[in-house]
């Protein structure tokens, strides 16, 4: 391709609401365009290039794994979404709207209902079976804060793939096959990952695993093991149990006046205990289907902080959300002496497991100004479960290592299914004794647009993307320095050719700007290698340069095409 031909417009401007590199260099070396500034992006020539690139490395390796490619509509029928009971439970960032003849619709933000819909008609036999169909597809959710480029959009492009199976076993047989192919597939594309424990939400079921790129930008919190490769999302992190060295306190149990003694902090220096004895009550209130709702009491030490989504699965709700002190009040509770102890009766109450049958223990006395000490909660009836988040510094529950925080950027996930949706749309078929079950399912997702903005949070500088080997938009950018200089261009436009002939995608910088503006073009956009023809060439040398690093080596210029070719046909 001629520079001069392209559509790249780059800019030196940073814009207004880009902090992070891949979505400043992805705008500013003209990949992609925002539209209206909400989470909705145009992909230029080049940026339509890299996801073409990513998109491919996508489906060789699922075709090589035996997945088959699909493409099913984007906007989907509300009447499914009810089916699945998802209709409801999915919250604002489903777009629903109705056409002239006032049905519903949704614009699809992931495409299980739509999938168990077309095999549901079409397969009736185990012979049939397994089946993993996949697509490459617009996915569209409302989100709250699309940011950070295409990190978070509101319309983006994923692989969605769905598996079907005749039995739990042939399922986790393939959702192992789905974790090494992504891993091929990451690899491939040059990233360091880590493939972590995911939280199953409130679906519950048991595999679920999400693939992170390692990044100090990355939104999500991985909890990784120092000593072994255990590795999980900070939403579903486990440890070994905490034991404390501080001797309990050994108070009777009793209710104390504790005037203005609200916070943890304030009662370790009133009690001078260790905050692990303490009982930390967080009221959060959980919402459900149909608009109903509920106060919910959690129960953790005071050492330990509440891990919100373990917190909403242990409860099976949508979502939870903050509750003030009037809404406490309200429910007969008192703001900041909360406890599970004596508690007025109908609230819900959640304790952590590792407190179950706890003793010497201090807590609120649901009082103003009051706490009890030496409390026990042997027998006290409460649903018990994990709650907590794991911190830094605990110790692994599968080899004891020290357990340390990392950021990741998570661009795929894989889930066992089971029948959570196969059930409910009657997905059945007819097993070898002739009898309808409904089949196993798994589902597989990658954030294919996601991973042009994390290929660039991992490899870039501070003058630009540095793409890797499988993603990059072209193999070789070639700068002629002065096309004036007849030499120079003919060289260039030689190099050119023989590169084409040879199958190598080349960005030729043939325009007429000065070589400044070229040179910084190209550090912009990031190709991985260069050919720089400049004055040098009337001592018969030009320049070959490796953007990592910017490492440039001096060449004979009648060599340059033989040292091209080798270097690019060695990957
Ligand atoms: P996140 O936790 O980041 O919101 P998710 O768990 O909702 O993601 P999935 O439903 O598992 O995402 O979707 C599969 C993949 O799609 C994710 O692993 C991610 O790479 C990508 N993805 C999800 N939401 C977005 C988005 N708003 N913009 C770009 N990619 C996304
Ligand atoms: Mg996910």
């Amino acid at each position: 391709m001629r520079f001069s031909r392209l559509l790249v417009p780059t800019t030196k401007e940073t814009p207004n609401d880009a902090t992070l590199a891949s979505h400043i260099f992805l705008i500013r070396g003209g990949f992609i365009q925002s539209v209206g500034g909400s989470g909705l992006y145009n992909f230029l020539p080049l940026g339509k290039r890299v996801l073409d690139k990513v998109r491919n490395v996508v489906k060789e390796e699922l075709d090589k794994a035996g997945c088959q490619e699909v493409s099913l509509a984007f906007v989907t029928p509300a009447s499914l979404w009810q089916e699945s009971g998802r209709f409801e439970k999915y919250g604002k960032e489903l777009l629903r709207f109705r056409d002239r003849k006032e049905n519903d619709f949704v614009l699809g933000p992931t495409h299980e209902e739509m999938m168990v819909n077309l095999v549901r008609q079409s397969v009736k036999s185990y012979k049939q079976l397994p089946l993993n169909l996949y697509q490459i597809n617009l996915k569209f959710r409302d989100e709250i804060r699309p940011r950070f480029g295409l990190m978070r959009g509101r319309e983006f492009l994923m692989k969605d793939g769905y598996s079907f199976h005749a039995s739990e076993e042939d399922m986790k047989r393939e959702f192992d096959l789905m974790e090494e192919t992504y891993k091929r597939i990451f690899t491939r594309l040059g990233l360091e990952f880590r493939v972590v424990e995911a939280d199953s939400g409130a679906i519950g079921g048991s595999g679920s695993k999400e693939f992170m790129v390692l990044a100090g930008s990355g939104e999500d919190t991985i909890v990784v093991c120092e000593g072994c490769d255990y590795g999980a999302n900070i939403e579903a992190a486990v440890r070994q149990e905490k034991v404390c060295e501080a001797p309990a306190p050994t108070l009777a149990n009793e209710k104390v006046h504790t005037p203005n003694v609200t916070t943890i902090e304030d009662l370790v220096a009133h009690f001078k205990v260790d905050p692990y004895y303490l009982l930390k009550t967080v009221a959060m209130r959980a919402l459900y289907d149909e608009g109903k709702s509920e106060i919910v009491l959690f129960v953790i030490r005071g050492s330990d902080t509440l891990q919100e989504v373990k917190a909403c699965n242990a409860v099976d709700a949508n979502e939870l959300i903050e509750v003030n002190d009037e809404e406490l009040e309200e429910a007969g509770l008192t703001p900041g002496y909360m406890s599970p102890m004596g508690l007025p009766s109908g609230v819900r109450v959640v304790i952590d497991e590792t407190l179950k049958g706890a003793s010497d223990m201090i807590c609120g006395g649901n009082e103003v100004g009051y706490h009890m000490t030496g409390v026990s909660l042997e027998g006290v009836d409460a649903l018990y479960e994990d709650i907590v988040a794991v911190q830094e510094g605990d110790t692994c529950a599968k080899c004891g290592g020290r357990l340390r925080y990392t950021k990741g950027i998570e661009v795929g996930h894989i889930f066992q299914l089971g029948t959570r949706y196969s059930q409910p749309l009657g997905c059945t078929f007819l097993d070898e004794n002739g009898k309808a079950k409904p089949m196993e399912m798994g589902t597989y997702g990658i954030g294919v647009s996601r991973l042009l903005a994390a290929i660039i949070e991992q490899h870039h500088d501070e003058k630009g993307c540095i793409w890797t080997e499988a993603s990059a938009p072209f193999r070789l950018h070639i700068i002629v320095s002065n096309i004036k200089d007849e030499a120079q261009l003919a060289l260039g436009e030689k190099l050119y050719e023989a590169m084409q002939a040879k199958g190598i995608e080349v960005l030729f910088d043939d325009r007429k700007d000065r070589f400044g503006a070229k040179m910084k073009d190209y550090e912009l956009i990031g190709i991985p290698h260069a050919v720089v023809i400049g004055k040098k060439l009337s001592d018969g040398l030009v320049e070959f340069v490796t953007r990592e690093g910017l490492v440039k080596e001096e060449v004979a210029a009648d060599e340059i095409i033989t040292v091209a070719e080798e270097r690019l046909c060695s990957y």
